[in-house]
């Protein structure tokens, strides 16, 4: 069952070749299997999970079904679910259970979807690796060495695996791009403002967005229409009207322009996934695209620029983790600012330590002019880069990471090794543009990832040129020995 897409499993469950049940215990027997080595979950929910299964067979049987009805999900452990520890991967929340659920899992439970557990991630999704975890990295599932990558790494690892049919993450800076590169997997980082943060924990709030990790295109369709539309819980939710996902995957790719960002290919690219995006192009030409050189000038400033920017934005929404209200508190507090130093020092990981520094620091009278400001006005300016290239080309074709997944450990001691990682995908967020990674290849049996970029609210367009692609090659069809 577990070697179907979430599209193929939907049919299963309408015409019901399988029930709900048997699938999710399906997968919970898997989970019991493989992710004593994989820890690609915090939680495993699996009461919920069948009771949900119940009432989803039910409402197959009773002709009221969604296409996402009776589908075993997985949800990062950032968006809060009622009645369940979310617990961001940090020490800070370990024992934090959501009192409301999030926008997000909410549309997933009203769709009928069943929720397997929560995956680990990257302590409030700061990371690249998912090695800053409270609860320990997650393995990748293709070489059980090296990193799933991060934050969303534990969603990415268990699609891959084949321990749920598809799974939410958040992108800040390429937490559902760069883990689905690395895991062979396609993922959707929206518009900002398309779908809605309420009830996501905060990590940058003007850079975060949720979106889909599934084996495919047309799966991250499925699930994209479910979790796209306006909220008025979030004041930046914007007030769209919400493109069929699924119809529009079919649509022709003849006279699409592609354009290749000349900065993007430049040196620090791995040559088998330069290779691997250069075959890609042929592809798509085959298809009937036209390729094109662009120019992004200021990519080489958005690292500089978000590592100022996200760090400000978390150090302000960290702040409200002091040991008072919820989350850890540290014992025997002797006055009000013992009880604030050490529920902080106590309960956040070094990763979170250092970003609320560099946040605080960059915020402070004195400082704010020299970084933060500066950040902004380079922001900006690689928006400016965005609108200038989609004047001439519709979308934009470029890696998700540097390099294939890397070992475990080899980064842990130099964050800004790991930092220079995010090179391909943080412009997306400093924009605010959607994009969409997917598997181009395989490198010594290491997945290669690419992604496609395109203007404000081009989602359909960018799952429809996926879904092509994917007719037309088999990678994401590819399952890692084993599972
Ligand atoms: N690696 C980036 C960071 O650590 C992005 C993380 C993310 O998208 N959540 O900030």
């Amino acid at each position: 069952m577990h070697d179907k897409t979430l599209a193929a499993l939907s049919q299963a469950l309408q015409s019901k070749t399988i029930s709900s049940v048997e699938l999710t215990q399906h997968y919970l027997q898997r989970i019991e299997q493989f992710d004593q080595t994989l820890n690609s979950y915090i939680t495993v929910t699996a009461d919920l999970a069948l009771e949900q299964a119940k009432a989803a067979d039910a409402r197959i049987a009773a002709g009221s079904a969604t296409p996402l009805t009776g589908i075993p999900l997985a949800h990062k452990d950032l968006f809060c679910t009622q009645g369940v520890r979310t617990s961001c991967g940090s020490k800070m929340l370990d024992n934090f259970i959501a009192p409301y659920e999030s926008t997000v899992t909410a549309r997933f439970i009203e769709a009928g979807a069943v929720t397997l557990g929560k995956t680990n991630l990257d302590e409030f999704a700061m990371g690249s690796s998912t090695e800053s975890s409270f609860y320990g990295p997650t393995r990748n599932p293709w070489d059980t060495e090296r990193v799933p990558g991060g934050s969303s790494g534990g969603s990415a690892a268990a699609v891959a695996a084949r321990l749920c049919a598809g799974a939410t993450g958040t992108d800040t800076g390429g937490s559902i791009r760069q883990p689905a590169g690395f895991t062979a997997l396609t993922g959707l980082k929206p518009t900002y403002g398309r779908v809605s943060r309420w009830g996501m924990i905060a990590y940058a709030s003007s850079l975060d967005q949720g979106g889909p990790m599934a084996r495919t295109a047309e799966d991250c369709a499925i699930m994209m229409q479910v979790m796209a539309g306006f909220d008025a819980k979030d004041s930046t939710s914007v007030d769209e009207p919400v493109s069929n996902y699924t119809a529009e995957l079919n649509a022709p790719l003849k006279g699409l322009r592609i354009g290749l960002p000349k900065e993007y290919f430049a040196s620090g690219l791995d040559a088998a996934t330069a290779d691997a995006i250069h075959a890609a192009v042929k592809q798509f030409q085959t298809l009937g695209a036209e390729i094109k050189e662009i120019s992004l000038p200021n990519a080489e400033l958005a690292i500089p620029a978000y590592y100022v920017i996200a760090p400000a934005e978390a150090s302000s929404n960290l702040s409200r983790f002091d040991g008072v209200r919820f989350g850890y508190r540290c014992e025997n507090p002797s006055d009000l600012t013992d009880l604030y130093k050490r529920s902080r020092g106590e309960g956040f990981g070094d990763e979170v330590k250092r970003r609320i520094m560099v946040g605080a620091y960059a915020l402070s009278a004195g400082y704010y002019d020299a970084y933060y400001l500066q950040a902004q006005k380079i922001r900006r300016l690689i928006k400016n880069d965005f609108l200038a290239a989609y004047e001439q080309v519709d979308v934009i074709l470029c890696p998700t990471s540097p390099t294939p997944p890397f070992k475990i450990g080899e980064k842990i001691d130099d964050p800004v090794s790991l930092y220079l990682t995010d090179i391909y995908t943080i412009t997306a967020n400093l924009a605010g543009v959607p994009g969409i990674a997917l598997p181009a290849g395989f490198a010594q049996g290491l997945p290669l990832g690419m992604q496609l970029l395109g203007p404000y609210f081009s989602e359909a367009r960018l799952l429809n040129i996926a879904h092509q692609y994917q007719q037309v090659t088999d990678w994401h069809h590819r399952a890692p020995a084993g599972y």
